[in-house]
């Protein structure tokens, strides 16, 4: 894209349209965050999703051969549980949703959905059961109303409104100048990132895959909206299988098994209250958040004092 939009750009002309295509087109890329080196496979079999259940096996994976990013992770989310990673930022959280995703491939291991490796189906049926709530969520150049569609084409206005209502997003489209059919994105209303993490949910929540894939955003929220997003969190993960990579502690509490990744290895797993028990990076981690978010906490409580 670099360059092609060089020069495009000494052209000079309609520098500002070719520009904002461009744009659209990165954001379009963001969005699938398609690599186009994963094909499908020559005998690749539509996937066979019954409940959804989640396995790592061994995972190895690099970016480039020279770093390695994934060092063996294994790890199992039964149906319809919740199972939360944790850890420092460039632990490879988000590495391990790009490759459930298979936007990546594991350079050794093997990724599993109801005993299938992933590699061997079609992507378009893997992605179909998958819904995918990324931590940074890209809204096309439309309306609103467009950007919860997306998540199912032939749903309904009224499902779409349902939708919206669940992931806790009605009501702030229903003050927007035009509603549903308000303009968004980067030429329209610019929207915060717990309300762009909202449409997301609700785009997922329309489409109703068996499996979810939370990548929290780590920006701090207030604690309003935080409590807004994990209702609708909580509404849509239920019943469903889900990986979350977590950063709000009311995630982490709830989460059927917690995942602590560290330099690209598990290093603790279990329970919130049995991690907590054995007071190691967990317990470290998690008395640091709580310290931080009490001193938020307490400072917005001067400022609204003063
Ligand atoms: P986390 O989500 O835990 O913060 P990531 O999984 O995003 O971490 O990234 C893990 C490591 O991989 C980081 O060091 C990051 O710089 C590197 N990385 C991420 N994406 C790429 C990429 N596309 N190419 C090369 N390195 C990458
Ligand atoms: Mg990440």
């Amino acid at each position: 894209l670099v360059q092609l939009y060089i020069p495009l750009n000494f052209m000079g002309m309609l520098y500002r349209e070719i520009k904002q295509a461009l744009i659209d087109i990165e954001d379009m890329f963001r969005i699938i965050e398609r690599n186009p080196e994963i094909e499908d496979r020559p005998n690749a079999k539509p996937l066979q999703a019954s409940n959804g259940v989640v396995r790592f096996e061994d995972v190895h994976f690099a970016y480039i051969p020279e770093r390695p990013i994934l060092k063996g992770v294994s790890f199992e989310v039964p149906a319809g549980h919740t199972v939360a990673i944790v850890g420092p930022s460039g632990a490879g959280k988000s590495t391990i949703s790009r490759l459930l995703f298979r936007f990546y491939e594991p350079t050794s291991g093997r990724i599993l959905i109801d005993g299938q490796d992933i590699a061997d189906v079609q992507q378009a049926s893997l992605r179909k059961v998958i819904g995918m709530v990324p931590q940074d969520t890209v809204l096309f150049n439309d309306t609103i109303g467009y950007n919860v569609q997306y998540g199912r084409w032939d749903a309904s206005a009224e499902e779409v409104r349902e939708a919206a209502r669940l992931a806790q997003i009605d009501r702030f489209i229903g003050q927007l100048p035009e509603g549903y059919d308000t303009p968004v994105g980067e030429r329209g209303l610019k929207l915060s990132g717990g309300e762009k993490q909202r449409v997301a949910i609700a785009r997922t929540i329309l489409k109703g895959p068996p499996i979810l894939v939370l990548d929290e955003a780590t920006s701090a929220l207030d604690t309003f909206t935080e409590k807004e997003i994990q209702d609708a969190l909580d509404r849509v993960s239920r019943g469903r299988t889900t990986l979350v990579i977590a950063h709000r502690l009311s995630t982490v509490i709830g989460a059927d098994e917690i995942i602590v990744l560290d330099q690209g290895r598990i290093v603790e797993r279990g329970t919130h209250a049995s991690l907590l028990a054995q007071g190691g990076v967990y317990a470290a981690m998690w008395n640091r958040q709580r310290q931080v978010d009490e001193a938020r906490e307490t400072l917005k409580r001067v400022e609204q004092e003063a």
